[in-house]
Order: C-alpha cells, then sequence, then structure tokens
C-alpha cells in the first residue's frame, strides 16, 4: 500500500505535494519522493529517499523542484524492502513521462520476464511493478503524448495487469494523468479548485489529501477509468476496462483516514456502523462489560459507537505515544513487536478489577493484540473481551497489504477459543461478514482475505505471494 498524488496548475506543485503527502503518510513510511515538471523548458526535477515525508524533504529540496506539475508518492514496502532503486515516482527521461503508483501487479514475475527479453528493454531496467507500468506505457507510446495515444496505449496494458493498482503521473508537455485497475481494488479520488484565475487540477490516493489542500468537486476516479488532463487544461475521461467492482473493505476498516470517504462511503460512518453492529451482536451475545476501551487510533470511532450501543462508559485508557510510527507498515516482525512495546502505555489503575471490552479495528498476525491483552492483564483487569470490527484475517491479501503468508496469520486454522487462548484474552468476538457488508452499505467489496475469493485469478495471486516470500528470505527478514 502506498500514498499518490499529482497536481498540475499551481505555482507551488511540489509544496502542495509536500502536504498532500504529509496527508498520505499513514499509507506508507518507509520512503518518499515527489517529481515535478517546468513545462517552458521541459525539465523534470526529482528528490526522493528513504523516511518519513518530513524528513525527506527540506528547504533545500524544495529550491530543486521546480515547477507547475508535480507528483508525489509515499512508499510501503511489500516487496524489496528498503531497496533504494524501489524508490518512487519513477521517470523516463526518453518518452518524457513520470508516474507513482499504489498496489500490486500479482502477474509481474511473468510481465517482467517477458518484457526484458524484448529488443526494446536493453540497457533498462525493471525493478518493480511500478517501473513495470511506467515501461509498458512508454513502449506503447511515441513520446507526444495526448488524451488519444494515452487511452489507447492504456487498453492492452490494462488488459494484460492483474491486481490492484492506481497511478498518478505527469508528461514532459505538462499534462497529468491517472488510472485505476478494473476493480477499483485500489483507490484514486480527483478534484479541482481555482486560484489566481487558474484551475488547478489533482489526483490522491484520499480524499483527505485534496480537502487539506482546498480542493473541492472531489469525485472518485471509477474502476477501469483514466483520466487525462491535457498542458492546456482539458480534462478527459475513458472507462478503459471494465470488472466485476470490488473495492478494498481494508482501506474503510483500518488503512484509510477517518476523515476519507470511498464509493460515497464515509471512513468515519462506516467505522461507527461496525460499532453500533458489533453492540448489537453483543447484546444478542449477553455479553457487557464494566468499560469499553479501544485501541488507538484507527478503532476509535467504533468503539465510541459500540459503548453508546452498549450503554458502557468509554475510556480511553490505552495512551499512544505519538512520536512511534504506525506499527502494522512496518516491514518485519521484529520492528513490529519492538514498535508496539514502545507504543502503547496504559492508565494501569483505572482498568483494576475491571471487566473490559477492548476495541480494534482488526486482528491480522495478532501481534498488537497479545501486547495488549498483557498490558491490560497486567493491570489488573478482572476480564477481557477483545473486540474486532473486522471478520477474521485468514487469507493472504495479493493487492498491496503485507500479510502475503496464512501462516502469519492469527486465524487461519483456529477457533475463536483458539484465538483468544493464542491472544491472552477471555474471549474474542468478531465482526460477521454480513455485518461488515452493512456497514459498509455494499457487497461490491474485495473480501479475499476474509473469504479465500478474489476478484482477480488465483494463481496469479499464488505465484505472486511464493515469489514475496523468497524475496524477503532473501533479504533475511523474518515472519
Ligand atoms: S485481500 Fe483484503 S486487504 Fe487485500 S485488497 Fe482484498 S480486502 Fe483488501
Amino acid at each position: 500500500m502506498c500514498g499518490i498524488i499529482a497536481i498540475s496548475g499551481s505555482d507551488s506543485a511540489a509544496y502542495e505535494v509536500f502536504f498532500g503527502l504529509m496527508n498520505l503518510q499513514h499509507r506508507g513510511q518507509d520512503g518518499a519522493g515527489i517529481l515535478t515538471l517546468e513545462t517552458k523548458s521541459g525539465d523534470f526535477h526529482i528528490h526522493k529517499a528513504s523516511g518519513l515525508v518530513e524528513n525527506v524533504f527540506s528547504e533545500r529540496s524544495f529550491k530543486n523542484l521546480k515547477g507547475k506539475a508535480a507528483v508525489g508518492h509515499t512508499r510501503y514496502a511489500t516487496i524489496g524492502g528498503s531497496d533504494p532503486n524501489m524508490l518512487q515516482p519513477f521517470l523516463d527521461y526518453d518518452k518524457g513521462i513520470g508516474l507513482a503508483h499504489n498496489g500490486n501487479i500479482v502477474n509481474f514475475y511473468n510481465l517482467q520476464e517477458n518484457w526484458l527479453s524484448q529488443k526494446n528493454a536493453r540497457n533498462k531496467q525493471c525493478v518493480s511493478d511500478s517501473e513495470l507500468i511506467l515501461r509498458l506505457l512508454c513502449d506503447n507510446t511515441d513520446g507526444k503524448l495526448n488524451e488519444v495515444k494515452f487511452f489507447d496505449a492504456l487498453g492492452p496494458i490494462m488488459e494484460n495487469l492483474v491486481g490492484g493498482y492506481a497511478v498518478a503521473g505527469i508528461t514532459k508537455a505538462g499534462a497529468i494523468f491517472g488510472f485505476r485497475d478494473p476493480h477499483g481494488i485500489r483507490p484514486l479520488v480527483f478534484g479541482q479548485k481555482e486560484f489566481n484565475g487558474e484551475t488547478v487540477y489533482a489526483l490522491s490516493s484520499e480524499s483527505v489529501a485534496l480537502g487539506f489542500l482546498d480542493f473541492t468537486n472531489i469525485e472518485e476516479v471509477k474502476p477501469g477509468e483514466a483520466i487525462y488532463i491535457s498542458p492546456d487544461r482539458k480534462v478527459f475521461k475513458k472507462i478503459v476496462q471494465s470488472d466485476s467492482i470490488s473495492p478494498c473493505m481494508f482501506e474503510w476498516v483500518y488503512f484509510a483516514r477517518v476523515e476519507s470517504e470511498f464509493s460515497g462511503q464515509s471512513v468515519y460512518r462506516a467505522r461507527f456502523r461496525l460499532g453500533l453492529l458489533l453492540a448489537e451482536q453483543l447484546k444478542q451475545a449477553g455479553i457487557t462489560a464494566d468499560i469499553v476501551v479501544p485501541v488507538p487510533e484507527t478503532s476509535r470511532a467504533s468503539a465510541i459507537a459500540l459503548a453508546e450501543g452498549l450503554k458502557v462508559p468509554f475510556r480511553e485508557l490505552l495512551i499512544k505515544n505519538r512520536y512511534v510510527n504506525r506499527t502494522f507498515i512496518l516491514d518485519d516482525q521484529q520492528s513490529r513487536q519492538e514498535a508496539i512495546r514502545r507504543k502503547l502505555y496504559p492508565i494501569a489503575e483505572e482498568f483494576k478489577d475491571k471487566s473490559v471490552l477492548v476495541v480494534d479495528d482488526s486482528i491480522v498476525r495478532g501481534n498488537t493484540a497479545q501486547q495488549i491483552m498483557r498490558l491490560i492483564r497486567n493491570s489488573g483487569a478482572k476480564e477481557i473481551t477483545l473486540v474486532s470490527t473486522c471478520p477474521p484475517i485468514s487469507s493472504p491479501c495479493y493487492y498491496g497489504i503485507d500479510f502475503p503468508s496464512t501462516q502469519e496469520l492469527v486465524a487461519f486454522g483456529r477457533t475463536e477459543a483458539d484465538i483468544a487462548k493464542e491472544l491472552g484474552a477471555d474471549r474474542v468476538i468478531y465482526q460477521s461478514i454480513e455485518g461488515l457488508q452493512k456497514a459498509l452499505e455494499s457487497k461490491n467489496l474485495c473480501m479475499g482475505c476474509l473469504t479465500g475469493t478474489y476478484p482477480t485469478t488465483v494463481e496469479d495471486g499464488r505465484v505472486f505471494g511464493d515469489a514475496r516470500a523468497k524475496d524477503r528470505i532473501t533479504r533475511g527478514e523474518t515472519n
């Protein structure tokens, strides 16, 4: 998972993209980059490095990042770890196209092999699926891209790519463009604003980044749709290829910022409804408690709703150290466990002799949950019920979320009683699939990691998952 943003027509494109990336930081903390274009001269400028957005860019880097069009990226490594060659945006100087990508192309290894065997690949590299998208786009265009050539080039590309992807890019002529996979697995939004008598356009992974920058009329790029904003500010849109609509349910449950909105569904409202539905489930099961405690930050809206629904006091008793980054998107088990240990601290006396409903957004590997159960137990709680707003995650994700192998997933092959024992809770209660669909007001969702049924071919996903596991072993990561 990564964050992408592109802006055209702004006098301070690099700064705006930077602040956009600050609002997409939660989507990836491994690295960041900005590519800008000076339209008059056609000169590109790029700066990218490993680390958090605020550490990657300085006043000095902005002196070089000139131009009225820019594209930016925050990296979340699902493959390639901290390899600097993986940092985005990618740029092809010859064809004058640069782009940033969020997602995973699951048939990447096949496509990479084909591409590398072709004549035009000589002296070129193709290190990742993101770079592959750029290479394919460049191969299918002649360096004088316009909307017609762009849409024509994308047809065969989208036919061949299998996976979840959203792309934003810029061209040497000063156009910006974006497109989204035919299932709409990964998100992309489009917005505009008036500034100094000019219309400024932007594309981004999440509406919060554009809203923060005062963009209005923010709408979703449709599944399989491509958008091309020409250098003279004309907007062209085309559905290049469409398929069954299956946006990733995990965007609402965990990944996206609570201020964002996808498919007309506010993330906040979806999380609140998840909590209300869990309250119904608990009432029916006759389960209650003295207090409801959220695991910060993502589960807060659901925990408030659960507490309201059950008429049980809501208490924020697990305090997060805001200077420790999100644990789930650190890329190896050891760093994740260490980060959890440093991240949360309980207000122990408030837990003493209480029965507690602890609300977490999801339980993936169980690292965070296990640590939290220990903290609460050591604080003297008499009973702990762990409530997950997401149904059990028991299958891999092939579309950009880093839980690739079943062995890592605590719900795989275990009953709820087994999971509770493994995590140190008295019981574990999961959201139902029906509850999730009800809360998100849609049945058209990717739920592959919950059901084992995926929007794209499973074989491609398995090949990709195996290759990714090998890549991790090669880099010495343990899971
Ligand atoms: S498999 Fe799960 S995490 Fe991956 S895209 Fe589908 S719903 Fe999202």
